[in-house]
């Protein structure tokens, strides 16, 4: 086991190994934690009650999670120092112990780390974003049949727009781009541009989109698709969409057929065991999800696409304050609330707790401990259920009853069986 200064490593619990690609949980697994900046305390505090007692209530004792703090943000910036935003050893520590789980972070102003986010995701090059959409009913929404949205978004996590590979207007390394693109491209671009750079491999999309499948298949999911912004550009997105295709062509030929296939060789009817896959252009799938979210199980999306996806996916079934997501490498993973810190908020014990909950029900899923996850999901559709919850959706709810995050976390623990 590696050496930490400020990490403490818990005595009465056990790392989780990995073998030959599997997850080994022990029944007491030592699980990495960041509370969070700004409301991160109230909503991981509430969160972490709920968490063991569901694992309580599921294994009455036989299992048990050892919480391991460690640090990101402004509470490493005030126990390890000056620029100290993200400690080695706290990347250390997630790839060491594979399962961590995390509140929002402030996002550095200056300084040499954009996003402790996207700082996290490449170095532990967690390559997969994963975020489920889907409605509980009672939650407010602006859709007339949320019910209808049940998909699963596959975000590639480490190329795209997102490698921050840019040059700033008007320095001499943006000139020289400049020129070289013209030179090779024969295509001119604006002086005084600024100029990013789009890289998307073919080994990147192949295993998000495998990754995807892999999913559909082990949750008996009917179709998969491709979202991409391939008319447009070509070499980029649009090889996206064909190496997606490829995987399924060459890895999955007994399982995925494309819609042509659907109606050529199976007269539009899936038949058993098959999935479809299919792809959609970006802003077209915007629609899609409004108009017919029921035929979409599976996005597979380039970064930006997936970005902008989730959050207006999460929109139509009541917002960030309930949507969780992962990030998620061959083994390594965390699962973190997908708002941000809400500093206005900050120790009100006020906000939702919700995302961070849910993100810790695909925790326990990805552990395999689906029991606990179970537990949690029902106990928390029964408070929604209740209208005793926090101000966000209370604030659009009739006859609701506001509580604080600690209150509704007592209520979703109440509601455990
Ligand atoms: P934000 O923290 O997500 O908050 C924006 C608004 O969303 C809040 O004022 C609140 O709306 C609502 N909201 C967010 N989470 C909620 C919850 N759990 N329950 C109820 N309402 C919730 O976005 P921001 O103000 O743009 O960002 C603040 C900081 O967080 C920035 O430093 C940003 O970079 C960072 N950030 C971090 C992450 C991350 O760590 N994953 C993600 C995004 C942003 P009302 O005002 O309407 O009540």
């Amino acid at each position: 086991m590696a050496q930490y200064k400020k990490i403490n490593v818990p005595s009465n619990g056990n790392k989780i190994k990995v073998e030959k690609g599997k997850l080994i949980i022990p029944d007491n697994p030592i699980l990495a934690f960041i509370e969070g900046d700004g409301t991160g305390p109230d909503i991981w505090r509430a969160s972490k009650r709920v968490f063991d007692c569901a694992v309580e209530k599921a294994y009455k004792g036989n299992k048990k999670i050892a919480w391991m703090e460690i640090y990101a943000g402004e509470k490493a910036l005030s126990l390890y120092g000056k620029d100290e935003w993200l400690p080695d050893e706290t990347v250390d520590a997630i790839q060491e112990f594979q399962v961590a789980i995390k509140g929002p972070l402030t996002t550095p102003v200056g300084g040499g780390i954009r996003s402790l986010n996207v700082a996290l995701r490449q170095l532990l090059d967690l390559f997969a974003c994963v975020r489920p959409v889907k409605y509980y009913p009672g939650v407010p929404s602006p859709m007339k049949r949320p019910q209808e949205v049940d998909i699963v978004i596959f975000r590639e996590n480490t190329e795209d727009v997102y490698a921050g590979i840019e040059f700033k207007s008007g320095t001499k390394e943006a000139e020289d781009v400049r020129k070289y693109i013209e030179k090779k491209s024969g295509k001119l671009i604006r002086k005084n541009s600024s100029i990013g750079i789009k890289p998307m491999s073919e080994f990147g999309s192949r295993r998000l989109v495998k990754k995807a499948i892999d999913y559909a298949i082990a949750n008996n999911k009917k179709n998969i698709t491709l979202v991409h912004k391939g008319n447009i550009m070509k070499f980029t997105e649009g090889s996206f969409k064909e190496w997606g295709y490829s995987v399924a062509r060459e890895e999955y030929e007994d399982i995925l057929i494309t819609e042509d296939e659907l109606t050529s060789k199976y007269n539009s009817r899936l038949p058993e065991g098959k999935i479809i896959i299919k792809d959609r252009i970006a802003d077209s799938m915007f629609q899609q999800l409004l108009l017919r979210p029921s035929e979409y199980d599976i996005l597979a999306t380039p970064n930006l696409n997936g970005d902008y996806i989730s959050d207006a996916a999460a929109a139509q079934v009541g917002g960030l304050g309930i949507a969780p997501g992962a990030n998620i490498s061959y083994s390594t993973a965390i699962f973190e609330a997908t708002h941000g810190t809400a500093p206005k908020y900050a120790n009100l014990d006020k906000i939702n707790p919700g995302s961070l909950i849910l993100s810790g029900v695909m925790m326990f899923e990805y552990m395999g401990w689906n029991k606990v996850g179970q537990i949690i999901e029902n106990a928390l559709k029964k408070t929604i259920k209740s209208k005793i919850i926090t101000y966000d959706f209370a604030r659009q709810m009739d006859g609701a009853m506001e509580v604080k995050t600690s209150r509704f976390a007592d209520e979703i623990i109440k509601n455990m069986k």
